[in-house]
């Protein structure tokens, strides 16, 4: 599963910061995940908490910032919040001619001690 392998990289980069500034355990990390990544929330959570039980992420508190999209449809100038990529215009159901935002995936911050 594709969350699998992310939630294997985001314990990797966070072990290795912690490493980096001599943090012996993690409290908490925000996670951005763009509604459009392409990346399942609630499955990578599941991933995250399934393979962080014996790292030293074990303890901490995984919170998920979800970001939706912008879709900008030419056909009626209107922009709209888009949740998922199939999302089509709620003025004229037309799909957008273009998506700005919603694509992120990264950490945003992590705290240890
Ligand atoms: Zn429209």
């Amino acid at each position: 599963m594709h969350e699998l392998s992310l939630a294997t990289d985001v314990i990797n980069l966070v072990t290795e910061e912690a490493r980096k500034n001599g943090l012996s355990g993690i409290q908490e990390v925000l996670i951005e995940v763009g509604d459009l990544s392409g990346v399942e929330a609630d499955a990578f959570q599941w991933a995250l908490e399934l393979l962080t039980k014996e790292t030293i992420l074990g303890k901490a508190e995984i919170r998920l910032n979800r970001s939706p999209g912008t879709g900008i449809c030419k056909s009626c100038e209107r922009e709209f919040e888009m949740r998922n990529r199939l999302d089509s215009c709620p003025g004229c159901g037309s799909f957008p001619s273009e998506i700005r935002g919603g694509q992120e995936f990264r950490v945003i911050s992590m705290v240890g001690e």
